[in-house]
């Protein structure tokens, strides 16, 4: 699946359900896909936010069935973040009003997170989830 969004609040929740929608025949559990849920929403968010700060942008999400795990990548072209080490720690925000656990419940939620992401240029996401009931190919 392929899907490109503008940037707006909004399509938080069509990424949500769109992936969810996408994760369902995947054979992972109501409890899993609520994971993937909200770790989609923390992506988003961060790429309409943070990325393109309320500027207008596009952001891609692309999910596949990589031998029956999900495999997730949300991506913008935005302002990038400078330090990736620093921006995944847990209560690191740059903007006070917020938490700062975006990544930690997107780490949380997925068996691994990937950030790239590159000042001035966007910034990359990627997750891989193995539904619980799929041990898949040992
Ligand atoms: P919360 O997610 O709890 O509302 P937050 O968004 O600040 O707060 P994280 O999602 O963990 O926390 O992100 C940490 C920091 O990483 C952000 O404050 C922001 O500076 C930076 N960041 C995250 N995603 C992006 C992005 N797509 N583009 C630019 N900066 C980003
Ligand atoms: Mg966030």
């Amino acid at each position: 699946m392929r899907l490109e969004l503008a940037s707006r609040a909004e399509n938080v929740g069509v990424a949500r359900v769109a992936v969810a929608a996408f994760a369902g025949p995947l054979g992972f559990t109501l409890g899993e896909l609520e994971e993937i849920k909200v770790a989609v929403s923390e992506a988003v968010s961060n790429a309409v936010l943070h990325g393109y700060l309320g500027a207008e942008g596009t952001v891609r999400i692309e999910a596949e069935a990589a031998e029956g795990a999900l495999e997730l990548v949300v991506e913008d072209q935005g302002r990038g973040i400078e330090d990736v080490a620093q921006a995944r720690r847990p209560a690191f925000s740059t903007d006070p009003e917020r938490m700062g656990l975006g990544f930690v419940f997107m780490e949380s939620f997925s068996d691994s997170l990937e950030v790239s992401s590159s000042p001035g240029q966007g910034t990359r996401v990627r997750m891989r989830k193995r539904p619980t009931g799929n041990p898949g190919r040992q």
